[in-house]
């Protein structure tokens, strides 16, 4: 049996470089494979193999001491996912181009947004809707990842990569929320920590962020609660489903029809990822950017 591991955890790293060779080693004897990133705010990782390396590599991390309360999240997959084993060091274990800003302690991300579990957003969108006021939810992660899917109503801020979103935050588009209660939102929950710490810090008064992301949230409702389509994941599979009642929001560039299927520009200077329907992406000669290739 195999396995994926996917975890992170904001701790002080006084001395990365010698966590990415522990990290390295440990991987190498266990033969797993997958991506590690460490940074001196903590780690990230997405690791997979045998279903007992998988286990004896988690053991063996939580020994170190600023490690001990990592969480783990485990889904279908192997060693083959991967095309090898990387583990670096990186200013930032979430590359928002801010890692001066950060502050991180042993408990965590100091002054980020308040974290609510599944079933805690539930409530607050409830309290505040019998009170006359609306919950924003504000989306942390690529623009194109909510072209199929996202929460109800949801802000989608116009990013390209993680890296844009202090030019969003500093553009004053969203001033009229900082009075508002704010969750942001992200596939596992990453993301969020280091966003909702800047929309507080930029005088966002009320933010939340979900806990444990869009995937813990499927996981607890499925398609019977506030979210809407697929969730757009960063391996083979580009997209995945809680239920067989999941709606398909997305639409094919051509055509309009709806679709949950990103597909490469067939431009390989270009490679931007575009939603086609599977008649549209049969034929390569229609895979170019509707609107021209930028790159
Ligand atoms: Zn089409
Ligand atoms: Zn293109």
């Amino acid at each position: 049996m195999n396995r994926i591991a996917l975890y992170y955890l904001f701790t002080p790293l006084p001395d990365p470089e010698a966590v990415r060779l522990w990290q390295h080693t440990l991987c190498d004897s266990l033969g797993l494979r997958g991506r590690i990133l460490i940074s001196p705010d903590g780690i990230n990782g997405t690791v997979g193999g045998p279903l007992d390396a998988v286990k004896a590599y988690v053991k063996a991390t939580r020994q170190y001491p600023g490690f001990r309360g990592l969480e783990v999240k485990y889904s279908e997959g192997s060693a083959e996912d991967f095309p090898r084993l990387s583990v670096k060091v990186r200013k930032e274990i979430v590359s928002f181009g801010a890692p001066g800003e950060l502050k991180v302690d042993e408990h965590g991300v100091v002054g980020g947004g308040v974290h609510l579990r599944p079933e805690e957003l539930h409530e607050l969108v409830d309290a505040r809707r019998a009170a006359g006021e609306d919950v924003v939810f504000f989306d942390g992660r690529n623009a194109f990842e909510a072209q199929i899917g996202r929460f109800k109503n949801a802000v989608v801020p116009d990013v390209e990569t993680t890296r844009d979103f202090i030019r969003e935050l500093d553009s004053g588009k969203y001033d009229e929320l900082k009075d508002k209660p704010v969750v942001t939102y992200c596939t596992g929950g990453v993301r969020c920590e280091v966003l909702s710490s800047l929309m507080v810090n930029r005088g966002f008064k009320e933010v939340y962020q979900l806990d444990g992301g869009i995937v813990r949230y499927g996981e607890a409702y499925g398609d019977k609660g506030l979210w809407e389509g697929s969730l757009y994941v960063f391996d083979r599979r580009m997209h995945t489903e809680f239920s067989d009642d999941a709606e398909v929001i997305g639409r094919c560039a051509r055509c309009e029809a709806p679709t949950s299927k990103f597909e490469n520009c067939s431009n390989p200077a270009c490679r931007k990822l575009t939603l086609y329907c599977a008649d549209c992406a049969s034929d390569p000669a229609t895979l170019r950017c509707p609107e021209g290739c930028t790159a």
